[in-house]
């Protein structure tokens, strides 16, 4: 990085110069194991490894040594001033988030195999001034983004960062239960064009809204409102840091990447001077670089792990077939050093990789290859709090059996803080099909006699009719239920 390029870059210029020395013992010790490691491989020897040997006397903290510190993280790194309940774990609903911080949330970080620790990729961005954003949606974030109680009643505003299956699996199941469960309002998806109209954003929600179509019209039994409406929000692919929204103070900005296929962006969000980036899928290019200078959180994606030996091993996926696709479409861990070292993040991230403790040392190895700057994993469910003052990192500590949390507690402190205004009741909308619409009524004669099963003194007729018009009294819902 030149000099004048660094001054564009306040926060690069406030930290202390990496290191050549450190970096350079590094580097060679990545190297050394890899060749190493190779070599050991090839040869099928059961050789001890040959080591590197002791560590250059030139080695020293990149981030300044303090006499005796012992520290090797950045002075950064610690709690931000609005962590009230624990520094080592986030319980969600235990704290609030300050009016100028920023809470990054992994609700789901593998691409492919999904499992019981990984749910498909999905970052969760909460700002201090309400707003909630969601980039990208894989499989099973759902119940991540439920397990950190967020009301999915609530859940909106999904940046699709392309149209690859992992990264919005889980829309057409938010979609139909969020209308049942009262999100009378429209969901608001962003995402990209495609090359031509039918490879868009807009094309696949219509096409999402012809595969559930039996669902949708079963569910309009209920109230479901404008639920079903979905504002798509579907910007040119083309645009190089063109911003894709801009409400509120908040600024989205997307640019292309190259991802196999036309279509697949990175965005990077800003707010309150605090700035994020997810890269989404793609091999390293120069505008993730440059629209990742400076920021406070880079996230970017690292599906190439670039070994492929062990993937064959571990998941049977051919080794070719592994290394085609790195070298197609992803980031490897040396490819994501580099970004890093060159764009100089606060906090620099990796996602969207399938977690192996026995790997992960050596990921890092070729991360640090290139960057000596603070580093943390984006698996589930990594909690990042950043202030201009403070980032910290911590896992959440989901319940594992409570259910949604309602609403009614958001909103209210929504219309505590004057964003919007609660109403003294509320009227649901009105089903728009009954079941005699779309059901033979011979099927409903099948149903067993509820006299057969519930007890006589608890009998109650079960009621196939809602009442039109229903109206609920939100301060019923809302506030102490004691009178
Ligand atoms: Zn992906
Ligand atoms: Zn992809």
């Amino acid at each position: 990085m030149s000099d004048d390029k660094s001054k564009e870059l306040p926060r690069s210029e406030a930290k202390a110069p990496q290191d050549p020395g450190r970096r350079e013992v590094l580097k060679g010790l990545a190297t050394g194991a890899a060749a190493a490691g190779t070599a050991g491989l090839a040869a099928g020897t059961a050789e001890a490894h040959p080591g590197s040997g002791p560590l250059g006397a030139d080695l020293k903290n990149p981030y300044g040594g303090r006499p005796a510190g012992g520290i090797s993280l950045p002075e950064y790194f610690r709690p931000t001033k609005y962590m009230t309940g624990s520094n080592a774990n986030y319980f969600p609903l235990s704290e609030e988030l300050g009016p100028d911080e920023m809470r990054i949330s992994f609700c789901g970080s593998t691409p492919f195999p999904p499992r019981e620790d990984q749910a498909g990729t999905c970052i969760m961005v909460e700002l201090g001034n309400g707003k909630r954003f969601f980039f990208d949606f894989g499989t099973g974030c759902v119940r991540n983004i439920i397990g950190m109680q967020v009301p999915g009643q609530l859940i909106n505003d999904i940046f699709i960062s392309h149209l690859h299956v992992d990264h919005y699996a889980d829309v057409p199941y938010i979609f139909p239960f969020r209308a049942w469960s009262g999100g009378y309002t429209p969901l608001r998806i962003h995402g990209p064009s495609g090359r031509t109209p039918e490879l868009g954003t807009k094309a696949m929600v219509d096409g999402m809204k012809q595969m559930l179509r039996w669902h949708l019209e079963a569910f309009d039994v209920f109230p479901i409102g404008d639920g079903y409406e979905i504002e798509v929000n579907e910007f040119d692919f083309r645009k190089e840091g063109g911003v894709v929204y801009d409400q509120d103070g908040v600024t989205v900005r997307s640019w292309p990447r190259s991802h196999a296929k036309d279509g697949a962006v990175g965005y990077r969000l800003d707010w309150n001077g605090l700035s994020f980036v997810w890269t989404g899928d793609g091999r390293p290019d120069e505008l993730s670089r440059e629209y990742g200078k400076g920021v406070d959180v880079f996230v970017t994606e690292m599906s190439g792990q670039d070994i492929g030996q062990l993937m064959t091993y571990k998941y049977g996926i051919p080794q070719q077939l592994f290394n085609y696709t790195i070298d197609t479409h992803h980031t490897s861990h040396y490819a994501v050093g580099k970004l890093f070292a060159d764009a100089r993040p606060r906090l620099g991230m990796v996602t969207h990789f399938t977690q192996d403790d026995d790997i992960d040392a050596e990921m890092l190895a070729g991360i640090r290859a290139h960057y000596d700057g603070l580093f943390e994993w984006g698996i589930d469910v990594a909690v990042v709090n950043v202030t201009k003052e403070a980032i910290w990192y911590r896992k959440a500590v989901l319940p594992g059996k409570s259910g949604s949390v309602p609403p009614f507690r958001e909103l209210a402190k929504a219309a505590e803080a004057g964003r919007i205004t609660l109403p003294e009741e509320v009227t649901l909308p009105n089903p728009r099909l009954t079941r005699a619409d779309q059901q033979d009524q011979k099927y409903r004669d099948m149903e067993i006699d509820p006299k057969e099963y519930y007890p006589e003194d608890v009998f109650r007729a079960p009621n196939g009719d809602w009442p039109e018009n229903f109206t609920i009294k939100v301060a019923d819902v809302i506030g102490p239920r004691e009178k």
